[in-house]
């Protein structure tokens, strides 16, 4: 599991970032990935106050308790709502520009670490990861790692607030029949490249899984999960906590 940060060179996400942190605008965020057509990621919705996030997300933030670490922080969205609500957090990321704006933002405690990172020690009594937070785990094989991972930077009575979606919709025919390969990868496994102006970001790995697999991974894991919450799109918010 790679435990880095992002070149500055090659943080599309996070010059986009910066662009609309600075300026007001930003231009084209880029999806690339072999699962879906090009698309483009809305760089405003980075910016989502509490009032404009989704109701998953918004049960989220008010579930999170005790010391608070949110993965993946990007604008710092939620890290700057929970403050607001007058909680504790420390906000990661592996986007330099990012952590950057978050700086500028506000965020009382921000680290530019990768959650992988063993120099981030801690025990925290809420893991908020967001915007299909599974996506960090990169793939089906790398649960174990994840978990073991959680292990180390979970409180004892600890919860992991993590959201995503199952992408099963893709495969299902107007007769409601699916069509899965078995033998093949796990059907939520995907990777994506992001483009920015002319900067390109590395291809990454991007899980979105479905609560089911979900629950039995962290169940092999020593971990027990619940459904919390389910969005409007085949997407859910889970609570993930030690057996
Ligand atoms: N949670 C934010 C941003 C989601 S995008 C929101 O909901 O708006 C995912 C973010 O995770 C990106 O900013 C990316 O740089 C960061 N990230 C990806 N892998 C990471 C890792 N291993 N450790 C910490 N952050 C990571």
């Amino acid at each position: 599991m790679s435990e880095s940060v992002l070149d500055l060179r090659k943080d599309p996400m996070g010059w986009a970032i910066a662009d609309y942190y600075n300026n007001g605008v930003a231009g084209r965020l880029r999806v690339f990935s072999s699962m879906f057509d090009e698309d483009e990621m809305s760089v405003k919705d980075l910016f989502r106050t509490f009032d404009k996030m989704p109701l998953l997300e918004q049960r989220a933030l008010e579930l999170c308790c005790g010391n608070i670490l949110d993965v993946g922080a990007g604008s710092g969205c939620h890290s700057l709502a929970l403050q607001e609500m007058g909680k504790d957090v420390c906000a990661i990321d592996i986007s330099p520009r990012s952590v950057d704006v978050m700086q500028k933002r506000g965020v009382a405690d921000v680290r530019f670490v990768n959650m992988y990172d063993k120099s981030l020690k801690g025990k925290f009594d809420t893991i908020l990861m967001l915007m299909n937070g599974t996506g960090i785990v990169g793939r089906i094989d790398k649960f174990s790692e994840f978990f073991a991972r959680i292990n180390e930077l979970l409180s004892e009575d600890g919860q992991v607030l993590i959201d995503s979606s199952d992408l099963i919709y893709l495969y299902e025919n107007e007769d409601g029949s699916v069509d899965i390969d078995l033998n093949g990868s796990y059907y939520g496994e995907v990777d994506f490249m992001m483009q920015y102006k002319n900067m390109k970001g590395d291809t990454f790995d991007w899980l979105y899984v479905d609560f089911e697999t979900l629950s039995y991974h962290a169940d092999q894991n020593g971990f027990c999960s619940e459904l919390i919450f389910e969005g409007e799109h085949y997407d859910y918010l889970a609570r993930i906590t030690r057996k």
